[in-house]
């Protein structure tokens, strides 16, 4: 399974997860074949802080979370620079009103 299909899995399965008025994430991972997922996350109307660790065995290749109320499914600089810091090639950003779920490659890393 390439990325852009794993990425595409991943979009689906975020869409019926978002929580309404508040931030949620985890960071989503590949073991094998399989796509799963970190311990999930919920914080306030503008922040969330995620967990990044993913299941044993498994490998990040996303770093997921909602906007809640803003309606902007562009990844913040701040959202970046956390994924980059961690080494995570992609960042999925969700809009919890509508269920989009976007994802973009993270400049500078592999
Ligand atoms: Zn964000």
């Amino acid at each position: 399974m390439g990325q852009q299909a794993e990425l595409a899995q991943m979009e689906q399965e975020a869409r019926n997860m978002m929580h309404q008025g508040v931030e949620y994430g985890y960071i989503v991972c590949r073991k094998g074949k399989v796509i799963t997922h970190g311990r999930e996350s919920t914080g306030d109307p503008t922040h969330v802080t995620i967990d990044t660790r993913c299941p044993a065995g498994a490998r990040p290749i996303a770093l997921f979370h909602s906007h809640p109320n803003t309606g902007n499914i562009q990844p913040s600089d701040v959202d970046l620079r956390e994924a980059r810091r961690h080494g995570i090639p992609n960042v999925c950003v969700g809009i919890p009103e509508d269920g989009r779920v976007k994802c973009y490659k993270v400049p500078g890393v592999a």
